[in-house]
């Protein structure tokens, strides 16, 4: 399995990060997981196979998480050479149906009928769903907003968990005991700590508890500044650490 690092921003823009978006490929899985501002683009750069995604999955409905969900169906209908054939799923928390016939509303009847197979899942706390053969997504409820979840991927022995955004929460650290590589959001440094993100020593925190075996911070805000959150988050967990930068790749080892 392959991680690669879209966007490893926030809704605050800035020249080095995107929106939240992450490229998993596990084959014949090729899921995006969020698809803030600027994906599509980024994909292009890092020469990610953008037009072969199987699966999108979006963890919650914070406009930077899946802004340009619209826009990336609308480069899958009119923007490949030759028109996708292939089906694609769209996963989501509870209301993504009903948000989805309002895109539709507002954007076309394309969105709901794309001229290529569309499935539309819903999927909560606790639930998970089989994207191919042996590749399982598995979802976590995440203290963040109401319908906020936490995604885990899981291919044979590998397993890798995206917080997507949270806040401090030992039933996610409980649930994503053993995985292989932990996406952690750490949005925000130490003193500017707020419920509903994750600062370093907290994200460390998180790693440590889960016993992740590799530890990848992303979802950055501009306000580290100089601060070097791989060396804070360090503290606590023992584990590789790497504070993510666009166009990152990761092997998601066993
Ligand atoms: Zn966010
Ligand atoms: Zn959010």
């Amino acid at each position: 399995m392959d991680l690669t690092v879209l966007g490893s921003g926030t809704v605050a823009p800035t020249s080095e990060r995107t929106a939240p978006a992450y490229w998993v490929s596990a084959p014949p899985v090729q899921l995006l997981l969020d698809c803030g501002a600027g994906t599509l683009h980024r994909a292009v750069t890092y020469q990610i196979p953008w037009a072969e995604v199987t699966h999108l999955a979006i963890t919650h409905f914070h406009p930077d998480h899946w802004g340009e969900l619209v826009m990336f169906m609308f480069a899958l209908r009119w923007g490949t050479e030759p028109s996708r054939s292939a089906p694609l799923t769209v996963i989501g928390p509870r209301g993504l149906q009903a948000r989805m016939a309002h895109l539709a509303s507002a954007y076309g009847d394309w969105v709901l009928d794309p001229e290529f197979p569309l499935e539309i899942v819903e999927i909560g706390p606790g639930e998970q769903r089989e994207l191919a053969d042996a590749v399982v997504l598995e979802a976590c409820k995440t203290p963040h907003t109401e319908e906020s979840l936490a995604y885990g991927i899981r291919a044979g022995s590998t397993r890798l968990v995206y917080t997507g955004d949270t806040g401090p929460s030992e039933e996610l650290a409980r649930w994503a005991v053993g995985c292989s590589l932990l996406l952690a959001e750490c949005s925000l440094p130490d003193e500017l700590g707020i419920e509903l993100h994750l600062t370093p020593t907290q994200a460390g925190a998180l790693a440590r508890a889960a016993g992740a075996r590799h530890l990848v911070l992303t979802h950055f805000y501009p306000v580290f500044g100089d601060i070097d959150p791989a060396a804070v988050a360090a503290r606590e967990f023992d584990g590789e650490i790497v504070a993510a930068r666009d166009g990152d790749r990761f092997s998601v080892g066993a």
